[in-house]
């Protein structure tokens, strides 16, 4: 496995790569992995003749009170998961390899950005399609994996992957949780014990509004009330929003008929924890 920090390192393997006729898989990451990112690069492998994960914490996708310097980053152990795991190819750029002073160019999906955590973080999803279009470009994968945890970020990309005729498949892969139902997350490592005890309550809660609508439930109001009132009871939790929107145009919904995504994000503390499910009808 080759760790490589430059655009043209990156380049020249993938063309040695080609050569051969080989096939591949990415993987974006902000690093720091856990079991959730493992189950992209596992399934990667399994796709693809050769895997790439980036390993870049964007700055553009963070906004001004976030989290960015705080960010956990601990490549040594990252090297060692994506080595375990058969990756041919780390691209661990430098900020300034990604966005030299001079950059200018942005890619925007509109609408799709516009609900869930695009309303509380302004310009993180501008942020997400622009590093994800410039890795893209550089990696040139026949398939990238992502994870449904960020549903929403799904939605976006590959939205802008049909619009800007990008050549390659968007492959969602399922969320990975710990035993407690907690979704696995780089940022649980700011939790202290007592807040991720406290942090179960998204997913529990979200469960909740699962097992009303699989129970007949239709009203989105109903489930919306299950799932804040259960969230409300954790004086440690504060919900940031919880939606019920339609699977395609990512538009809320007062009655539930076809397939719906039911996301939630809340605060514990300091730190920003999201989840969802998707019902299929
Ligand atoms: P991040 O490093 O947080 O930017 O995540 C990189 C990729 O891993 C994204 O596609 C995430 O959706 C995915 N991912 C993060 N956590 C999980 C999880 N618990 N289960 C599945 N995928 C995940």
């Amino acid at each position: 496995m080759k760790i490589v920090k430059t655009i043209a390192e990156v380049r020249q393997v993938i063309k040695e790569w080609r050569k051969e006729d080989l096939t591949v898989g990415f993987v974006p990451t902000m690093g720091y992995l856990h079991e959730g990112h493992e189950s992209l690069i596992k399934r990667a492998v399994t796709e693809n003749d050769k895997v790439v994960v980036s390993i870049f914490v964007n700055p553009i996708q963070f906004g001004v009170n976030e989290d960015f310097d705080a960010y956990p980053r601990d490549l040594q152990k990252d090297a060692d998961l994506c080595e375990k795991n058969n990756v041919g190819l780390i691209f661990n750029p430098e900020v300034d390899e990604m966005y030299d002073e001079s950059f200018l160019s942005y890619v925007d999906v509109d609408k799709l950005t516009e609900g869930l955590c695009g309303r509380s973080r302004a310009g993180h999803f501008r942020g997400v399609c622009t590093v994800v279009t410039k890795l893209f470009n550089i990696v040139t994968p026949d398939k990238a994996y992502f994870g449904q945890k960020d549903a929403q970020q799904i939605a976006v990309i590959k939205k802008m992957v049909q619009d800007l005729n990008m050549n390659l498949e968007v492959i969602p892969c399922p969320i990975i949780r710990e035993k407690s139902g907690l979704a696995k997350s780089s940022r649980n490592s700011y939790l202290t014990e007592a807040e991720k005890e406290a942090a179960v309550v998204l997913s529990k809660a979200l469960n909740k509004g699962l097992s009303l609508i699989e129970n007949g439930e239709r009203n989105a109001t109903t489930i919306f009330n299950e799932i804040n009132n259960e969230i409300e009871k954790e004086p440690l939790a504060k919900v940031e929003y919880i939606e019920i929107v339609n699977l395609e145009a990512l538009q809320p919904v007062s009655v539930i008929e076809n397939s719906i995504l039911v996301a939630g994000a809340i605060r514990i503390g300091k730190t920003r924890l999201i989840d969802n499910f998707i019902f299929e009808c």
